[in-house]
């Protein structure tokens, strides 16, 4: 073999080696794990794509949700929607390459409205964001003057344009608790905005709050009796679900937070054995950063996080195709920016 040709081997070994090393435990969609020669199979497209983030000064951010090879192989960041955001806006990199879904890709628009942000899955949808319009949101606030609205990251530019604060599943029971009215709007999470107007009765902050939206197809789906089967079949274990879930969902369990929230839980954690209620990418960068713990489901599958993957990441790295860049008018990246960085500043 040439010796150009020896050293690129080299190097694929290197990377098939190094991937096996960290998705051997991560369990795939259909159950089974990821094998050596899975490994091997993505070791070319994850080389090709780290040098042409080089070369393109490009930064790959990467939601856990989607997939391990993704989130393993090329992100140079991953996390859930808040420690993303944050990502997209320390960023020095010309282009962000953002794989999760459409809105998420509109954030770090948002706030690098500079820069080139392209999102390798299109228009990837979600059932939340896609669940309320602007015009919708408008017509709230005109029904209730002085109410302010908080609108869930997960959730369009537009609709941010014309909310007050955003807020994320890590800050929005803080951030609602220090506002001085008894009253917000909440959109779009219907079973979030129940979530909270419980946890605030809690804290002893009790506010009304009137929501509007759908809510998301992964954490909508849990069922108390859920929680309960995953107690009888493992006596001890502990259950962590997502505020997205039913109320009834988030009584029965031991935590309720979001992905970065559970991700610590677990950390600090003396268990061995969790009940993860959520999905399936988060049980997986759990499953590769604690191999001495176990996680059991019912896992969720969220499709639009999975439309990513690394043939449409260097596509877009390469030669995006319009539906791939994310453009928004300079307008509303203005008054969207206000609510994102209303929410940075409630957060510290
Ligand atoms: S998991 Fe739910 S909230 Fe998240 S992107 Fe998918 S549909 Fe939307």
């Amino acid at each position: 073999m040439h010796l150009a040709g020896v050293a690129q081997q080299a190097l694929l070994d290197q990377e098939a080696h190094r991937l096996y090393g960290l998705l051997g435990s991560v369990s795939r969609q259909d159950g089974t794990k990821w094998t050596a020669e899975q490994c091997w199979q993505a070791a070319p497209l994850v080389l090709r794509i780290n040098q042409l983030k080089k070369e393109k000064n490009a930064v790959i951010l990467a939601h856990s949700y989607t997939t391990p090879d993704l989130v393993y192989g090329v992100a140079d960041f991953s996390g859930d929607s808040y420690a993303l955001s944050r990502k997209a806006a320390e960023t020095s990199a010309d282009t962000i390459i953002f794989a999760g879904v459409w809105f998420m890709a509109e954030t770090a628009k948002i706030l690098n409205p500079s820069k080139r942000v392209i999102i390798p899955a299109g228009r990837a949808g979600c059932t939340l964001a896609d669940a309320i319009t602007q015009e919708e949101v408008c017509a709230l606030k005109a029904g209730h003057p002085g109410v302010p609205v908080l609108c869930y990251v997960n959730s369009t530019a537009d609709v941010k344009a014309v909310s007050d604060i955003c807020v994320t599943s890590g800050n929005v029971f803080d951030i609602a608790a220090k506002l001085p009215q008894k009253e917000l709007i909440f959109v779009p999470d219907l079973l979030m905005a129940r979530n909270l107007e419980i946890e605030l009765q809690r804290r002893g902050t009790p506010k009304k709050v009137i929501a509007a939206g759908g809510s998301c197809c992964v954490h909508d789906k849990y069922k108390p009796e859920n929680v309960a089967a995953l107690r009888r079949q493992y006596p001890g274990i502990k259950v962590l679900v997502h505020p997205e879930c039913h109320p009834e969902v988030c009584a029965a369990a031991d935590y309720v937070g979001s992905t970065q929230g559970m991700t610590e839980y677990v950390a600090k954690s003396d268990g061995k054995l969790f009940g993860l209620l959520t999905e399936q990418g988060l049980v997986n960068r759990l499953e590769a950063e604690y191999k001495d713990k176990k996680f059991v489901g019912p896992f969720g599958i969220c499709s639009y996080m999975k439309l990513n993957t690394l043939t449409n990441t260097m596509k877009a790295l390469l030669n995006p195709s319009p539906d791939q860049v994310v453009e928004l008018a300079p307008d509303v990246i203005e008054r969207a920016r206000k609510s994102l960085e209303n929410m940075f500043e409630m957060s510290r």
